[in-house]
């Protein structure tokens, strides 16, 4: 069975209740005839807000991180029953700007992944490589090493999302080239096959993110292993819906 595409936006640390609600308000019927699945992740506090402002769309809740535990202290952390409680569907695992400056490592990726999965969210577990991983030749080991101890115990890998983001394209305006982005993607769904077997890794969507725009985004989205896209800074602009409808 063909994988449905998944465009996903990553607020990151930007807007605020009332411009969330009014984007939002804007790209409901931008994206009311989407072909593909659509998300949005926004920061934490947002949640109960945005989650009244999707209702009714095809846009879904994500948010940006979660802890493993159930409960406890944990000054400053965000559990799945409090996601759940506001219909949250998505959560995004190790991006990396949570790997560059808030310590998350392939260790905790693992934990949180694993956690998000047992409470029956789809997490979207982000992986790539910097410009001097890449610069050096260091591309698929990094992968490797990232898809391998960060996805460890996973029992069922089709139910969860792989967004390949290299870190030299995230912000920066530089956008892997189609082919690049195809070639490693591929990649990733070779190792994939590798540790959970082909035919799963066949099923699983792998997400390009790195400043996909309205404008790059047709290019990028036929390749034929790039399942979606997470985006981050066309994410906080109508724009977004132009990327949602990337099929028209
Ligand atoms: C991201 O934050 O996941 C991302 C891809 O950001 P941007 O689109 O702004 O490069």
């Amino acid at each position: 069975m063909a994988r449905k595409p998944f465009i996903a936006g990553n607020w990151k640390m930007n807007m605020t209740a009332e411009s969330g609600k009014q984007l939002i308000t804007e790209l409901k019927p931008l994206v009311k005839g989407a072909k593909c699945e659509v998300a949005l992740c926004v920061p934490a506090i947002l949640i109960p807000a945005m989650s009244k402002a999707v209702k009714g769309s095809k846009i879904k809740l994500g948010a940006q991180n979660m802890h493993w535990a159930e409960s406890g202290a944990f000054t400053g952390e965000i559990s799945a029953e409090m996601l759940k409680e506001y219909g949250v569907k998505y959560v995004i695992i190790g991006h990396s700007e949570r790997r560059q400056y808030f310590g998350e490592t392939d260790e905790t990726v693992n934990k949180r992944t694993l956690a998000v999965l047992k409470n029956d969210l789809t997490p979207i577990v982000c992986v790539g490589e910097t410009l001097e991983e890449r610069e050096n030749d260091k591309t698929k080991s990094v992968l490797d090493k990232q898809l391998e101890e960060g996805l460890k115990d996973v029992e069922d890998v089709t139910k969860l999302v792989i967004a390949y983001e290299p870190v030299w394209a995230i912000g920066t305006g530089k956008t892997a080239t189609d082919e690049q982005a195809q070639e490693t993607i591929k990649y990733i769904r070779k190792k994939l096959g590798k540790l959970f077997g082909s035919k799963n890794a066949n099923k699983v969507k792998i997400q390009y993110g790195g400043s996909m725009n309205a404008k790059n985004c047709k290019g990028l989205m036929a390749q034929p292993d790039i399942d979606g896209g997470l985006i981050g800074g066309a994410s906080l602009k109508t724009d977004f819906a132009t990327i949602v409808n990337f099929e028209k």
